[in-house]
């Protein structure tokens, strides 16, 4: 039985700005019940079940969101990255991926997993969405899902599994070779899983969203039944979208429109709807998409590592309360280096600088809105901020990785966001890990 914790931390990060002398107390479920002045312990709190944890020169923050994982492809780090044959790119990489997926069991599947997910832990990742599409790694099907659900409690991170529907191979194309272990053969044999998974998961720390692999992978008469299921059922949806011009090309031959305007053309609300990657979405498509509720997914690090491009965000409106952020291939998993690089992507395409700003001009809180609250938003959970009600899911990073003293609130974080490496301390729920690395 787990007791009330009480963190007081030299600084809080709590409605938008590093308070000092807050405490943040935990229910024995491990959600933040109150947020207030700490005070000094009381003689009666020995006869309590209150926990006091004091963190003396540590800054307290909402625990990092990866709204996006590929936790497998943790295994391909390393892999794809020589070219004898001249300049390589996303296909090219996609055959190296393509080449771990047929080695994969359900054993080595799981460790891989396991690791990736460890490592999250450890940068401060206490909340992944994996974008699960390797259901099969043996004669059984279906047993690449219960290795990653496995994996995530093993790991002790708060997963959301993101089942991916993937029909085809390329627009109307059969699936072959590695794309077989990716198979959902139709929509009734999707929603029976689904309905499977509901059973085998543990409600306290995973969650199920619904997810289309691509417009590649899935019809759009069956992207559109799918959608309209998940809405019917109040689940996220998530897609892959506009990352490489040969998708859109190949949409705009097989269909006479682009991903972005084929997803715009879905009747109703697009909140619920994430979009991953949108590197080379039109800016009008995109904020369309935004003012029907729709979030983008950028995945900074993983698309520089494979070539996709710079998505152009700063010109849309409201952008920035649309955001969150995915370690996709985790090939770096940092959340601290996914946001700068959200950022200084737009600056170095645009050779400006401040392109994703609040109202007050500040990048920072930004940047760290689209890890944390906007990935939680994304994903249907209720973490991602110090707020009452949530998940007691936290940070605890250096005060002296913030800034030199005196430390200002908003240049504090813009300093941990520019040059910050490790996290300290984490929470999910109840469960402390007190470890060093990031
Ligand atoms: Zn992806």
């Amino acid at each position: 039985v787990n007791r009330r914790q009480l963190l007081t931390a030299e600084l809080t990060w709590y409605r938008g700005a590093l308070a000092p002398g807050l405490g943040v107390w935990l229910d024995p479920d491990g959600r933040i019940e109150r947020v207030g002045p700490a005070a000094p312990a009381q003689p009666a709190d020995q006869y309590s079940d209150l926990e006091r944890v004091d963190l003396p020169g540590l800054a307290l923050l909402p625990g990092f969101v990866s709204a996006h994982s590929h936790a497998f492809q943790r295994g391909l780090r390393g892999r794809g990255e020589s070219f004898p044959a001249g300049a390589g790119s996303f296909w090219t990489w996609r055959e190296a991926m393509y080449e771990l997926v047929e080695s994969l069991t359900p054993d080595s599947l799981f460790d891989l997993s396991r690791q990736a997910f460890f490592e999250m832990r450890r940068a401060g990742i206490t909340t992944v969405g994996e974008f699960h599409y390797l259901h099969h790694v043996g004669t059984d099907d279906f047993l690449g899902d219960e290795a990653v659900l496995a994996a995530a409690k093993e790991a002790g991170v708060r997963l959301v599994l993101l089942q991916v529907y993937y029909r085809t191979g390329g627009i109307g194309g059969p699936l072959q070779g590695a794309q077989r272990r990716f198979e959902t053969a139709s929509l009734g044999a999707y929603w029976n899983q689904m309905d499977h998974l509901a059973g085998l998961i543990d409600t306290r720390t995973q969650s199920l969203a619904v997810a289309a692999h691509s417009l590649r992978a899935v019809p759009l008469a069956e992207l559109t039944a799918l959608l309209a299921e998940a809405r019917r059922q109040g689940l996220p949806f998530h897609l892959h979208l506009e990352e490489q011009r040969q998708e859109i090309e190949e949409c705009q031959a097989a269909y006479g429109k682009r991903p972005m305007e084929l997803l715009l053309g879905q009747p109703g609300s697009l909140e619920g709807v994430t979009a991953v990657h949108c590197t080379h979405t039109r800016v009008a498509d995109l904020r369309r998409f935004v003012e029907r509720g729709g979030r983008v997914c950028a995945c900074p690090l993983t698309e520089a590592n494979l070539g996709d491009g710079i998505p152009n965000l700063h010109p849309v409106p409201g952008i920035t309360r649309h955001l969150c952020l995915g370690t996709d291939s985790n090939t770096r998993i940092s959340m601290l280096e996914e946001m700068r690089w959200l950022e200084y992507g737009q600056r170095l395409k645009t050779e400006s600088r401040g392109l994703l700003k609040d109202d007050a001009g500040e990048v920072a809180p930004v940047l760290l809105r689209a890890a944390t609250r906007g990935g939680a938003e994304a994903l249907g959970v209720i973490t991602g901020e110090i707020e009452v009600g949530r998940w007691g899911d936290l940070v605890g990073v250096a005060v002296s990785a913030l800034t030199v003293a005196p430390v200002d609130s908003q240049r504090g974080l813009a300093s941990l966001i520019g040059g910050g490496e490790s996290v300290a301390e984490r929470w999910i729920g109840a469960q402390r890990y007190a470890e060093r690395g990031g």
